[in-house]
């Protein structure tokens, strides 16, 4: 029999992994990111899914970056970087792994002209903060139980 297949370490497929065309291609675009494992496979579907999203307050330019995890939204600084979820607080300020997958997912997004752009007015602002801070301790009152 020939063999049709070329074989790469790359293409070799795992049980419960994304074969879809899109992930594969995140997965050819971020070669780094595999040392991630699972989170780098969550933040593929985070981003595909249109989660990470970016919303800005005019005319100050002011912006909120969020990303809709598995439980709710977590508000995300990719500068500091800080993310609002516990796997933030507790695995990455201590020092025990580099990321979440929050975070992840928005470098992916960023790259890939993927984020979600809301546009809102400066009026809106503090609304949108309560609305969403709300939603933040939501998540936090659900992963603490
Ligand atoms: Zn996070």
């Amino acid at each position: 029999m020939p063999k049709t297949r070329l074989h790469s370490p790359s293409s070799s497929i795992r049980p419960g992994e994304k074969t879809s065309e899109e992930a594969d291609a995140f997965r050819a675009k971020f070669p780094g990111y595999a040392k991630h494992g699972s989170k780098f496979d969550r933040a593929i579907d985070t981003v595909l899914a249109g989660g990470v999203k970016e919303s800005v307050f005019l005319p100050s330019g002011r912006k909120v970056i969020t990303v809709v995890g598995r439980l709710g939204d977590e508000f995300i600084d990719p500068d500091k970087p800080y993310c609002s979820c516990s796997n933030f607080f507790f695995k990455v300020l201590g020092g025990r792994e580099e990321t979440c997958y929050h975070l992840l997912s928005y470098r992916m997004a960023a790259e890939t002209g993927r984020l979600d752009v809301v546009k809102f007015s400066d009026e809106e602002y503090g609304a949108y903060l309560a609305a969403t801070v709300r939603d933040v301790f939501e998540v936090l009152r659900k992963s603490a139980s």
